[in-house]
């Protein structure tokens, strides 16, 4: 096993609005089978790819506190609220970097969704300088290879890791792609069923929905 001092730090990033199992179970499961020290939670401020979240950041950071609470492997990181502006994760990785050092391996975990619009992010070309990157697999998106564009396939051809094991041997740079359980639930769904006036339970944790429910929110879109 690698030095205690060096366990790969997980970064998950979303807009959470709200949190839901979908997110939940993959990060805990990704803690658990890559031996990431924790996941961070990370929930965005201004979203750079669409449209201003429904609920506000102070609600969806409640909302992924009541989440996460009792389990240790995941933790909520407000640095992205807390920063005008927004939310590009090349400035969250650098933050972390700084605040985790050169060397601690740290692990961008994004869905399969996420991962084929990456060369739309701002400066995603640094993005495997500062970490590695991790596709969770999620229903109804295929990684396939031969099908990706043209920007994404050498990143794939070339960093590629075939064992989560890889992923202690170095900082950044490698890209895993890596089973989680499919669970086809979006925060998109969950807003359409909850403004319809159906409910949410089910798809996210009892304390969010009663959250949603109590706050009255996304009961019209
Ligand atoms: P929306 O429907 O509002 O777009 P979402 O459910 O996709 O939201 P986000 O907060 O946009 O959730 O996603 C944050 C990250 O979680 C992204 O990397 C996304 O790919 C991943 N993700 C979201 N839902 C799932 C899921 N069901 N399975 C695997 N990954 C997921």
């Amino acid at each position: 096993m690698s030095d205690a001092g060096l366990e790969p730090i997980g970064i998950f990033g979303g807009t959470f609005d709200p949190i839901h199992f979908g997110h939940l179970r993959p990060a805990l499961e990704l803690q658990e089978q890559l031996g990431l020290e924790s996941v961070h939670l990370i929930p965005c401020n201004i979203p750079p790819h669409r449209g201003a979240p429904h609920a506000s950041g102070a609600a969806r950071r409640a909302m992924v506190e009541l989440a996460i609470a009792g389990e240790p492997g995941l933790r909520l990181d407000g640095r992205e609220l807390a920063r005008p502006g927004p939310s590009y994760m090349v400035e969250t990785l650098h933050s972390l970097r700084e605040e985790y050092g050169a060397q601690r391996p740290l692990c961008l975990i994004i869905g399969a969704d996420a991962f084929l619009t990456l060369p739309s992010w701002y400066h995603w070309q640094e993005l495997p300088r500062l970490a590695h990157i991790v596709v969770a697999h999620r229903p109804g998106w295929v990684v396939d290879e031969a099908q990706l564009d043209g920007a994404l396939r050498p990143l794939l051809q070339q960093h590629r890791l075939e064992a989560a094991a890889q992923l202690r041997a170095s900082p950044a740079g490698g890209v895993l792609l890596q089973r989680v359980t499919q669970l086809a639930i979006s925060a998109t769904g969950i807003r359409e069923r909850v403004a319809a006036g159906g409910s949410a339970n089910y798809l996210l944790p009892q304390p969010v929905w009663d959250y949603i429910r109590q706050h009255n929110l996304y009961r019209s879109e």
